[in-house]
């Protein structure tokens, strides 16, 4: 169609989730030509006071590289990174021992960085506007949609309610998607999910003396059989320290001097670099978070919606690669897009073809490091090669 300015009529995208999937993919629709609309439920973080919220250290691979070349953006991103060389692991003695990524003259090919969550989004949300067809729309979630008339109702936090309706909906608002809500309802749609019984934990450690309290382009990891601690660094020189553990040892823990004899049990080195009164205060800021593995097919409803990132495959953390992948679904889509003209009747199948198979076994593998970690509760080395091997 052609309208009066002689430009064709580009069809309407409605990103629903502008977090790290859904702010790339907005790049990806814009640069098309698209008119996109990005609809985020929490509020502008570049605006706010307070970031409410998680900020957890993400390795970007070689994987979600690709797809921030192809919008760009891949440079930008990485000079703000902290490239990682090795592996650090720390012994119960506080003996530290480098692991090289790869072999011999395979070193670049893993190089890997450690990004802020928060820096992409704010970076995400900066990179979606440069594009004049694309509008940001903050503080609006979506509370349901319809799959006869493709009208989205979305909720502010003033309690007011907005309707608009798109060509295509993509679903990229994470683990626990309103979007994907509507597919439950569709005869054939598979569905499962499975919490884990680790949760896990953020402790910060803090520059010593204005500079990194640990050796900063490395992956520090303690392994400690069923639980593990790892920290990687942040640019404003701190660290940001995950402990993974199951559920029912961190309830074992109720008061700051449990806290101090755990730490100094398994991970007694780090207890001058994190401080003991930080120790005991931070433990207890927030609880353990869960982890979930969704898996789903297809992806797609019609030629109507699509479902991208965590949304259509929440993984477990212990393969790296959760965003990796969600970045990768936005350039395979894009690739179909070329090979089927923008035709999204052909585009939608053919994406949840190509990507359903490959999204799964990365959720497989996710989860099958999780469950050699818990299994080879011995075999200290095998189980943390493994899983280091693929960060
Ligand atoms: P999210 O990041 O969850 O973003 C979803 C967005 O949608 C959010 O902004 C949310 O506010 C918004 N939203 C939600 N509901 C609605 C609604 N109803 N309406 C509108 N908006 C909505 N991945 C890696 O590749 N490398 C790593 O090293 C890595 N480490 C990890 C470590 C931990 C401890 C964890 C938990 C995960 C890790 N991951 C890692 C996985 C990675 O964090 C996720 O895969 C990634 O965040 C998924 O991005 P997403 O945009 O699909 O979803």
């Amino acid at each position: 169609m052609e309208g009066s300015t002689g430009r064709v009529a580009k069809k309407k995208v409605a990103v629903v989730g502008g977090g790290l999937v859904g702010a790339l993919n907005a790049c990806f629709f814009a640069k098309r030509g698209f008119d996109v609309e990005v609809f985020e439920t929490r509020e502008d973080i570049r605006l706010a006071k307070i970031v409410k919220g998680r900020s957890i250290n993400l390795a970007l691979s070689h994987r979600g590289r690709q797809a921030l070349k192809h919008v760009g953006i891949e440079e930008k991103i990485v000079s703000k990174g902290i490239p990682m060389h090795a592996r650090m692991i720390h012994s119960l003695t506080g003996k530290q021992s480098p692991i090289p990524y790869g072999k011999k003259g395979q070193v670049s090919l893993l190089y890997i960085l450690t990004l802020l969550n928060f820096f992409l989004y704010n970076f995400g949300a900066a990179e979606a506007e440069t594009y004049p067809n694309t509008k940001l729309n903050f503080d609006h979630k979506l509370q349901d949609w319809s799959v006869e008339t493709g009208l989205m109702t979305f909720v502010r936090s003033d309690g007011s309610k907005k309707q608009t309706t798109a060509d295509l909906i993509v679903g990229c608002d994470g683990a626990f998607s309103a979007t994907r809500k509507q597919f439950l309802r569709q005869t054939r749609f598979n569905y499962s999910q499975t919490y884990i019984p680790h949760g896990y934990m953020e402790l910060t450690m803090l520059p010593i003396n204005g500079e990194f309290a640990m050796r900063p382009n490395y992956l520090h990891i303690w392994p400690r059989n069923t639980f593990m601690m790892i920290a990687l660094p942040n640019l404003d020189k701190t660290f940001t320290c995950t402990l993974f553990m199951p559920f029912d040892e961190f309830e074992k823990i109720t008061t700051g001097d449990q806290v101090i004899e755990f730490f100094q049990k398994y991970f007694p080195d780090t207890i001058p670099l994190i401080g003991v009164d930080t120790l005991k205060r931070d433990y207890f800021r927030l609880p353990a978070q869960a982890m979930v593995s969704v898996k789903c097919s297809p992806y797609h409803i019609g030629d109507k919606c699509v479902l991208m990132g965590d949304a259509a495959h929440a993984v477990v953390p212990f393969y790296g690669q959760g965003m990796n992948a969600g970045f990768e679904d936005c350039n395979v889509f894009d690739e179909i897009m070329d090979q089927f003209s923008e035709d999204l009747s052909a585009v939608l199948p053919e994406y949840s073809r190509v990507r359903v198979p490959d999204d799964h076994a990365i959720a497989d593998l996710a989860m099958y490091n999780y469950v050699e970690m818990r299994a080879h509760v011995n075999s200290r080395w095998f189980l943390f090669r493994k899983y280091l091997d693929n960060l």
